[in-house]
């Protein structure tokens, strides 16, 4: 699972409903609204569950510290040490073998910090890329080798231009951010752009835009929790 966004609920019930009782959990960062759902995922209150979380050292505080903040009072009524599952936490340091699945991670430009990862399994790779804002400097070429030859892509595009004209600093990626990767060829097969803005819902979300006239599907971040939509 890639971050915990509003989409985990409905996600951990139907785990829930599966009875998976081992799930590995990678956190891109801690800003809310890739943890906001984690309160309301209901594996991490089953005894007998085993979470293993992954993120990012975070300078000298603990990787549990942002969930012990997240619910404690009053912002939600049952603290974290309430959670019954075995939560596991590990720091994401290069790369890391979960199972058949080899992680690797690359940061990202955005305050506080951010990382992708690189998801490799029987010969192929799934990358997840949120939260970056290119600056034109070395680190954007070292982004786009890390991407370069995924099958899939999941890629924020948070921005039209005129937007981004504000918001510039926020550590957010443009569309055309976006868009100009994919007509080099930096990924070879599919391509998810999302944006977590509600405001953006109507002109975007689940369309499909031929724009560089490469196919590339544009979504919602609750979306990409619920592949059967
Ligand atoms: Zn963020």
């Amino acid at each position: 699972m890639l971050d915990a966004g509003t989409g985990i609920r409905e996600l951990g019930l139907k785990l829930d409903e599966e009875g998976v009782n081992k799930l590995d959990l990678l956190f891109s960062h801690f800003h809310m609204d890739h943890t906001q759902g984690f309160p309301f995922f209901t594996p991490a209150y089953h005894e007998g569950t085993q979470i293993n979380i992954y993120a990012a050292p975070w300078a000298e505080h603990s990787l549990a510290e942002p969930f012990h903040r997240l619910m404690d009072q009053p912002s939600f009524p049952v603290p974290f040490k309430y959670m019954s599952a075995d939560i596991r936490f590990h720091e994401m340091n290069g790369s890391s073998q979960l199972g058949d699945v080899l992680v690797r991670s690359q940061l990202l430009n955005h305050p506080g910090g951010c990382i992708a990862f690189h998801l490799q399994y029987e010969g192929k790779t799934l990358i997840y890329l949120t939260d970056h804002e290119p600056y034109g400097s070395a680190q954007d070429q070292e982004i786009r080798d890390f991407t370069r030859g995924a099958d899939v892509l999941i890629r924020e595009a948070q921005y039209t231009n005129a937007e981004y004209q504000l918001k510039r600093g926020w550590g957010h990626s443009r569309f055309d951010d976006a868009v100009s990767d994919r007509r080099d060829r930096v990924w070879s097969e599919e391509a998810c752009h999302y944006t977590s803005r509600p405001s953006a819902r109507r002109s975007v979300s689940g369309a499909r835009v031929d724009r560089a006239a490469i196919p590339l599907w544009v979504l919602e971040a609750r979306y990409l929790s619920r592949p059967g939509r």
